[in-house]
């Protein structure tokens, strides 16, 4: 899906200007594409063809009501990690019996307010927490829907704070334990068993931990749907996309890999279904999926401009009106988002740079000693690839306020998060 391209030489996002885009709504400013979206969670839908299966999208990874009303309307079920995810999925008009809730630190409240609503199922971190969950539904006279989320042990993901999958993370109920759970679980009065749930990690761009993990479960899964009857196993998320392609380099698309090979390998939609399918059909449940990032992260950018040049002893710094507080992915992952001019190069002029915020912060950059277009004061760049863990992760910091959020959608552009303002700093402090 070819959602960003430049066109009269200029950067459009579909059938949009990104230069009339950034005058009327300023910058910072994360922009969308409706279509992409749509465009991803119909591929995957569509690879997964006759197997039964529900794509519950991971809220966390963008969660502005309009891209949830993208998804409501393609029939997606959501799954949500806080209260305040399954309010916001509501409140795009999705189904709670769609949501499946995940998080290892559920509050009473948050576990309340599902139970009300009806969630489809709680994928259950711990012993603890099945514990908790049982006593306030059995307290209601209810039973709760649960899974267990297995902690499978495979090696996967891109960086350390994103592989949740092996045994020493915090995440899941290591395999070996997992059946006298079960067996805990089906005595409990408060409690329900529905399926089996794993997450093995984020950014994986290789389908063989996605196998691995699969191949680990199943025997527990086949002996689960004998006892327990169960009806599903999500699989999780974690699909990683292209974030390093050659646009910056001159391509003219982005999004689909380069395929001369500089490109690092991406995992293609095909590539996983044809790697997990196999397996998956022959479990004969339901299959749930959980992806966020596939479906989103190339679907967004963050537009900035310019403010100032500086060039220092050792480096030049190209500082723009994006922060780490709009966009922390590279200061908390380390992680790469191509740059590039809004208004298309000319000439080949490239320089070694870093570009970097206005935070007060030795992290605040979006890339260090890296060769781009020369880039000159008031002139739009995009970030790209920015549309997954972007603006869910933006923060006041240094009192700035939240940037603004617009969606595309062919030629029409819709404001769906307004840029907030100095009064929405102090809103809710009091004096003392
Ligand atoms: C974060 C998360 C996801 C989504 O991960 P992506 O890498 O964005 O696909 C899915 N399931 C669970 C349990 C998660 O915590």
């Amino acid at each position: 899906m070819h959602a960003f391209h430049y066109r009269n030489g200029r950067l459009h996002c579909e059938e949009a200007d990104l230069v009339q885009v950034a005058e009327t709504h300023g910058t910072p400013l994360y922009v969308y594409s409706a279509r992409t979206v749509r465009d991803h969670y119909r591929r995957l839908d569509q690879a997964l063809g006759d197997l039964d299966h529900l794509i519950c999208y991971a809220v966390k990874a963008n969660s502005n009501r309009a891209i949830l009303r993208l998804l409501v309307e393609q029939g997606a079920g959501f799954d949500i990690v806080s209260g305040g995810e399954l309010y916001r999925v509501i409140a795009a008009g999705g189904d709670p019996a769609r949501c499946t809730f995940a998080g290892v630190g559920k509050s009473r409240e948050e576990i309340e307010y599902a139970l009300a609503e009806g969630v489809f199922c709680f994928n259950v971190e711990s012993e603890a927490e099945l514990d908790y969950i049982n006593r306030i539904a059995a307290a209601k006279g209810v039973r709760a829907p649960i899974a267990l989320r297995v902690n499978p042990d495979v090696e996967a993901g891109a960086h350390k704070y994103v592989s949740t999958g092996r045994s020493e993370n915090k995440f899941g109920i290591a395999l070996d334990r997992v059946a006298a759970v079960y067996e805990a679980a089906a005595r409990m009065s408060g409690i329900r068993i529905r399926g089996v749930q794993m997450h093995i990690g984020s950014q994986i761009t290789d389908a063989q931990p996605f196998a691995d993990a699969i191949a680990k479960v199943a025997p527990l899964v086949r002996a689960f749907r004998e006892r327990y009857a169960i009806e599903f196993l999500s699989i999780g998320g974690g699909m990683g996309i292209v974030y390093e392609s050659s646009f910056e380099s001159g391509r003219r698309d982005w999004w689909e890999p380069s395929t001369s090979g500089e490109a690092p390998h991406a995992l293609t939609i095909d590539e996983y279904a044809a790697a997990t399918l196999p397996a998956l059909r022959a479990l004969g449940v339901r299959i749930l999926l959980e992806p966020g990032r596939l479906l989103v992260g190339n679907a967004g950018i963050l537009l900035t401009r310019v403010r100032y040049l500086k060039q220092a002893e050792q480096k030049k710094f190209v500082i723009v009106d994006a922060g780490m507080n709009d966009l922390i992915r590279p200061a908390l992952y380390q992680s790469y988002h191509e740059i590039v001019p809004v208004i298309e190069p000319a000439g080949s002029n490239r320089e070694r740079v870093d570009v970097v915020g206005p935070v007060c912060e030795s992290g605040d950059f979006f890339a260090q000693d890296r060769e781009l277009t020369e880039l000159h004061e008031g002139e739009l760049a995009a970030i790209m690839s920015a549309g997954a863990y972007g603006f869910v992760m933006a923060s006041n910091y240094n009192s700035r306020p939240l940037p603004a959020e617009v969606l595309v959608d062919g030629a029409r552009v819709g404001l769906v998060r307004e840029r907030q303002t100095y009064a929405d700093l102090v809103r809710g402090e009091h004096d003392f």
